[in-house]
C-alpha cells in the first residue's frame, strides 16, 4: 500500500543503510532486527538515538504505526519503521483493538486483560467468540514518503487461557483450523502464521 492518495504509486524500495526501528520496546526491536537481518539494513533503535516516544493518538493501527514512524523519520533524518498491533474481538465491537496494551494496565497484567474480555463476552449469552490479531507496519522516509502494510490472523477465543508460550493475549487465541492456542504453540509455528509475520512478508516482498 502507498500513502500518497488513491492513484497507484510505485512502491519505494528501501536502500541499504541505517533504518530507525521506531519502538522503545526492546523485545519488539530485537524481533524486528532479526526479521530484517537478511536485507542489508543497519537497524538503529529510537531509544539509541534518544528519540521521544510520541503519544499514540490515532484511531486505527495504521494511523498509530504511521505517527510513530513519521516522528522518528522527521527527527532522525533517516527512514524509520514502526509497528502497531492488537487483538480485535468481534462481539466487543473490535475491542480491545488499538487499546490492547492499555487493557492490561500499568502492571501489564494480561491475565487481567484476558479476564476482562471474558467477563465482557459473558454479558451476552451465545456471543460469537470470533477474534483476530492485526499488525500494521509503517515505513516513513524523511522527505514525507510513507508505505504501510497490514497483516491479520483470524481465530476464536478459548476460556480458560491455555499455554505459557508467547505473550499478551496468546493463551486465549486459537487460530482458525488450529488445535493449540498461540500460547501452546511452538514460537516458530506461531511466527509462521501470525499477523506480524504476514505484515513483514508483505513489506519484504514490496520494498527489498
Ligand atoms: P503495541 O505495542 O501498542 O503495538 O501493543 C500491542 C499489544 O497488543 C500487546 O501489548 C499485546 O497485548 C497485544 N498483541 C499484539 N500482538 C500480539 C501477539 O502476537 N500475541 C499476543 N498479544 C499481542
Amino acid at each position: 500500500m502507498s500513502g500518497e492518495g488513491d492513484a497507484p504509486q510505485a512502491i519505494r524500495k528501501l536502500k541499504p543503510g541505517r533504518l530507525v526501528i521506531a519502538s522503545h520496546n526492546p523485545g519488539k526491536v530485537r524481533e524486528i532486527e532479526a526479521l530484517l537481518a537478511p536485507y542489508g539494513v543497519e537497524p538503529v533503535s529510537a531509544a539509541a538515538l534518544d528519540l521521544p516516544e510520541p503519544e499514540e493518538t490515532g484511531t486505527t493501527f495504521v494511523m498509530n504505526a504511521e505517527l510513530k514512524a513519521r516522528a522518528a523519520a522527521d527527527l532522525s533524518g533517516l527512514p524509520a519503521l514502526a509497528d502497531d498491533s492488537g487483538l480485535c474481538v468481534a462481539a466487543l465491537g473490535g475491542d480491545p483493538g488499538i487499546f490492547s496494551a492499555r487493557w492490561a494496565g500499568e502492571a501489564k497484567d494480561f491475565g487481567l486483560a484476558m479476564r476482562l474480555i471474558e467477563d465482557n463476552l459473558a454479558r451476552t449469552p451465545d456471543a460469537p467468540r470470533d477474534a483476530h490479531f492485526v499488525c500494521a507496519l509503517a515505513l516513513a522516509w524523511p522527505d514525507g514518503h510513507i508505505e504501510w502494510f497490514e497483516g491479520r490472523v483470524d481465530g476464536t477465543l478459548v476460556w480458560p487461557p491455555r499455554g505459557d508460550q508467547g505473550f499478551g493475549y496468546d493463551p486465549m487465541f486459537l487460530p482458525v483450523d488450529g488445535s493449540e492456542t498461540f500460547g501452546e504453540m511452538d514460537p516458530d509455528a506461531k511466527h509462521a502464521i501470525s499477523h506480524r509475520a504476514e505484515a513483514f512478508r508483505q513489506m519484504v516482498a514490496a520494498v527489498f
